[in-house]
């Protein structure tokens, strides 16, 4: 039943398949020569579980999308005091590479432009670049469960053409921000912006910032939520640059794009979004990657300030009635992920029953994206040789254009199960 929710995501990603706008990052050979048609589309839920659309295995940089990243860790290490006195939390309307420093405190603003993302690089602790680069890429590994590498070509024109970042780290060893050589800790940098990713380690980085902090894949504690909620947060404010307020009401989900086509998106509570496409708007995002999320945060209703609740403990019980016939009791608020869950579940279990009940009369609001999701349970179900129905009391699935049985009492539907078992022998 998984496949309904991959057939929305394959869906989306159709819809933007031929968006061609947007150029290439051209200020190193590696980025301009990839090839401009990838795109890929994954999503992590909170429990780990994956769907992946169109190349989401096509690896490329991560760029800016490991600021987030780098920063939660010198968190994680050195304590918000540490940290809050080398780089600020504010946001700075300006581009990626300013350069620039708060004018008040003589400190990045943030730390996702550059500025303050080569100070928390400068901030994770190491006895020299190879030891402080190993913890960088062991937790980011450790974030997207599985080891990644680096792409040592772009490293090595990221080094060769880093003027820029070259001028901003000089600058911040001027204003007494960076501690230590100025080009070694550029080196941790340039090498950090050249691990290689996919849309999938990407997904699952985010789930586990969704998760406060906890691998999806193996429930490992990699970040205290006190850290998870402070990179969010800049994320938020600060993740899409100077579109950020674009992005925010738009998208509403706290991110992080970076200058390979990558976007890592996250719902807190409930799931990441991994997105790669390379051509790139004039800010620096990727033109599909933006458009994609928009379209499934619409569609799927994930707009952070429109979900305010979490929607892990959407089944509330389930138990059989009767041989072949399973009751599932779902409550609290009903959203894209709860569903997901709830089909999952059914997908699982379905070789212990002939027909599955889902009562819905304890759910309190149940939003487009779950209705739709509950509308397609029966035909996916079909295709399984079983069945589904919903009671529905207070006809919450009304505007659904609804395949399923839906009755008005669980006796109904128990009524309607009995005979179907009775007819089928
Ligand atoms: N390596 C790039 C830089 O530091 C990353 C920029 C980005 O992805 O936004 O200039």
């Amino acid at each position: 039943m998984a496949e309904l929710v991959q057939r929305y995501l394959d869906q989306i990603r159709a819809e933007h398949a031929d968006d061609g706008d947007g150029a290439l990052a051209d200020y190193i050979p590696e980025l301009a020569t990839v090839d401009p048609d990838r795109f890929g589309l994954s999503l992590s839920l909170a429990d780990g579980y994956i769907y992946e659309s169109g190349d989401a295995a096509v690896e490329f940089t991560i760029q800016s999308v490991s600021k987030p990243f780098t920063y939660a860790l010198a968190l994680e290490h050195i304590g918000a005091d540490a940290v809050d006195a080398k780089i600020g939390v504010e946001p700075s309307g300006e581009a990626f590479n300013e350069i620039s420093v708060d004018e008040r405190t003589k400190i990045p603003k943030n730390p996702m432009i550059n500025a303050g993302a080569i100070t928390a690089a400068s901030l994770v602790p190491g006895t020299g670049v190879d030891d402080r680069f190993e913890r960088i890429l062991e937790f980011y590994s450790a974030c997207a469960g599985r080891e990644l590498s680096v792409d040592e070509d772009v490293y090595a024109s990221e080094k060769a053409t880093g003027a820029r970042n070259r001028a901003i780290a000089y600058m911040l060893q001027s204003f007494g921000v960076l501690d230590g050589d100025p080009d070694r800790i550029l080196d941790v940098y340039f090498r950090q912006c050249s691990i290689t990713v996919t849309s999938t380690d990407l997904a699952r980085m985010a789930a586990t910032l969704a998760r406060g902090g906890v691998d999806p894949g193996h429930g490992r504690r990699l970040m205290h939520p006190a850290v998870v909620q402070r990179t969010l947060s800049v994320m938020v404010t600060c993740g899409m640059y100077d579109a950020a307020g674009d992005w925010v009401s738009a998208v509403g989900l706290p991110a992080k794009s970076g200058v390979g086509g990558g976007i890592a998106a996250v719902l807190p509570g409930q799931l990441g979004i991994g997105v790669y496409s390379p051509l790139l708007d004039e800010k620096g995002h990727s033109v599909r990657g933006v458009r994609v999320c928009r379209s499934l945060s619409e569609s799927l209703g994930l707009h952070f300030l429109s979900v305010p609740r979490e929607s892990r403990s959407t089944i509330r019980a389930s138990y059989d009635v009767e041989s072949g016939v399973r009751v599932y009791e779902l409550h609290g608020d009903l959203l894209f992920a709860g569903a997901e869950r709830v089909l999952r579940t059914l997908e699982r279990e379905c070789v212990d029953f002939d027909v599955a009940i889902l009562e819905i009369s304890r759910v309190d609001d149940i939003d487009d994206a779950a209705r739709r999701m509950l509308a397609g349970m029966r035909e996916s179900l079909r295709r399984l040789d079983k069945d589904g129905y919903i009671v529905d009391p207070d006809a919450a699935m009304a505007d659904a254009e609804v395949t399923v049985h839906v009755f008005a009492t669980l006796d109904e539907a128990l009524a309607a199960a009995a005979q179907l078992r009775a007819s089928d022998g």
